[in-house]
């Protein structure tokens, strides 16, 4: 494993650049000691088998296994998805391999207007859920929460974001699908962004 102040490490269990920038944003001004780092930075270690039943519990799994594999005292993890009313919260924990193969998005996204084919706007409610985990290695955990409230679209709209953004509409952003805003419009509203808020409040 690469050399690093292990005192001040905090290890986030994810490959997503983009996730890790947040968290360090965000969780950064609750721990401003400590240095947040990717867990393929600090080594090549195998990603657990997330078979938990919640957000949380697969959350916990990721963060756990960082603790496991790099020996360090303290680490983050996320797990998100989509969750639609009429689906009753489907694809919830299975939202990345929804349509069989992890990280079809195209895939996902044709799947989620078959299912809703000819259901009216009004009950097309959905929301993205995040909860975010830190975990201590003395067995401590703390979770964050948050949600992005919107609807599901009757076709694709946008190029940005990634997974479901093209069919969701956030009551947010009135007139935009989440696929059509900015970075930085996407970052102040997004489930992430509230479940991230929600954590470090609890830190301060
Ligand atoms: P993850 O736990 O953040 O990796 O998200 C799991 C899956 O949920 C992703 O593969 C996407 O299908 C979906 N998802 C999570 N967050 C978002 C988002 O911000 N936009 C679109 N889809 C998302």
């Amino acid at each position: 494993m690469t050399s690093f102040d292990r005192e001040h490490t905090v290890v986030v269990a994810t490959g997503n650049a983009h996730k890790l920038s947040e968290i360090r944003a965000i969780l950064g001004r609750a721990l401003p000691d400590m240095d947040f780092v990717a867990l393929g930075d600090l080594g090549d270690f195998e990603d657990p088998v997330e078979d938990g039943q919640t957000f949380f519990d697969n959350a916990l799994i990721k963060a756990r296994a960082a603790l496991d594999c790099t020996g360090l005292a303290l680490a983050v993890a996320d797990d998100s998805g989509l969750c639609v009313d009429e689906l009753g919260g489907d694809p919830g924990i299975h939202s990345a391999r929804w349509a069989g193969e992890h990280g079809n998005d195209a895939a996902n996204n044709d799947k989620l207007l078959a299912q809703l084919d000819g259901v009216p706007d009004e009950r097309r409610r959905a929301r993205f859920h995040s909860t975010v985990v830190m975990a201590w290695a003395d067995g401590r955990v703390e979770r964050g929460d948050g949600d992005c409230e919107g609807s599901i679209g009757h076709e694709l709209r946008g190029s940005g974001g990634f997974g479901y953004d093209p069919l969701f509409w956030p009551d947010d952003t009135p007139g935009l699908t989440m696929a059509q805003l900015t970075a930085e419009q996407k970052n102040a509203i997004s489930h992430r962004f509230h479940a991230l808020e929600d954590l470090a409040a609890k830190l301060r």
